[in-house]
């Protein structure tokens, strides 16, 4: 048995793959196919760089109806169709918010009251028209900005995952900056992948792993990107209902088949926090959820599914 791992700097990150088989050429080609496939949804998906299919939309989207290509359109259906079942925590017109906020490309800082007001009004789904009939997206009101930072990576790990499935990989595990970790099959002699997090209570997950087989598990926290005001966190999760960053929920795990969707519910369940908790829960067959709160000093666990 071969073991080959890949690795490549890409949105803002590294992605890794470690792959297991019996051919180390064919495992090594269908990696960097797999790596190459994330540079190009990069190059498509990305805020940052003007020449991407979203910078382009959010230069003149609010001007004219314009077109997308189909799986970047039905990327937006399927981030839509989560802001909904969300209850509006997932939302990729957070732009705004974000930029208000100082974490685009920062590490944040505190806005004055009226600028958080201002963005708001350029925040919400209800911005956007997605005309099926010619895949084109419209905004109604100049400033409105799309950014896909919460289900990128994600997005992108899934289509990863499957070119190397169609390259006939059957064990191997990848992961996009260690927030979103996809595993295909077992490691060779073993049940399950075994993916341990960074849980600040230091829980059961901390110590003994989540395993993994077939399937996506997605972390968002607060810390990394956060700045400390009024004697709080702030964290670049912000609520969209509220324009204010998440300071309550420290780390929310998500595991389930899609990581599109693992990635997009643990930053809605970060920032819906404990009372949003049985609503992610319930959202999948087969979900598993962890939010993790401070309390006090210390920390309050929330887990559903395990
Ligand atoms: P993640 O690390 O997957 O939780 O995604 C966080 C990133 O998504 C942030 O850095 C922002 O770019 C963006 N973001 C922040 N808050 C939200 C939100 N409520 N819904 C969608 N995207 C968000
Ligand atoms: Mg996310």
């Amino acid at each position: 048995m071969a073991v080959v791992t890949l690795a490549r700097n890409a949105m803002a990150t590294r992605f890794e793959i470690v792959a297991h088989g019996e051919d180390p050429v064919a495992l090594r080609a269908a990696g960097e196919e797999a790596l190459q496939e994330v540079e190009r949804l990069e190059n498509q998906l990305s805020l940052y760089r003007a020449s991407t299919e979203i910078a382009h939309l959010n230069a003149r989207a609010a001007f004219e109806p314009v077109r997308v290509s189909p799986p970047v359109f039905s990327l937006l259906q399927h981030a839509a169709q989560l802001t909904a079942e969300t209850g509006g925590a997932f939302d990729i017109t957070i732009g705004p918010l974000v930029r208000c906020w100082g974490f685009m490309g920062g590490t944040g800082c505190m806005p004055a009251p009226e600028a958080v007001a201002e963005a708001r009004t350029r925040v919400g789904m209800n911005l956007v028209t997605l005309e099926p009939n010619e895949t084109t997206v419209r905004f109604a009101r100049p400033g409105v900005m799309l950014d896909l930072g919460a289900i990128g990576k994600g997005y992108a790990i899934d289509k990863a995952a499957e070119i190397l499935r169609d390259s006939g990989v059957t064990s191997a595990l990848l992961h996009g900056g260690t927030s979103t970790v996809y595993a295909i099959g077992s490691p060779p002699g073993g049940e399950s992948w075994r993916v341990a997090i960074d849980d600040p209570s230091g829980g059961d997950c901390a110590t003994n792993g989540i395993a993994l087989r077939d399937e996506a598990l997605s972390v968002s926290a607060i810390w990394g990107r956060s700045f400390e005001a009024e004697g709080k966190t702030f964290g670049h999760v912000i609520d969209p209902r509220t324009g204010q960053p998440v300071s309550g929920a420290a780390m929310a795990a998500v595991v389930l088949n899609s990581a599109t969707e693992t990635d997009v519910l643990s930053t809605a369940l970060l920032t819906l926090g404990p009372e949003g908790h049985a609503r992610i829960a319930g959202l999948r067959p087969g979900i598993r959820t962890l939010l993790v709160c401070r309390a006090g000093s210390g920390y309050r666990t929330f887990a559903s599914g395990w």
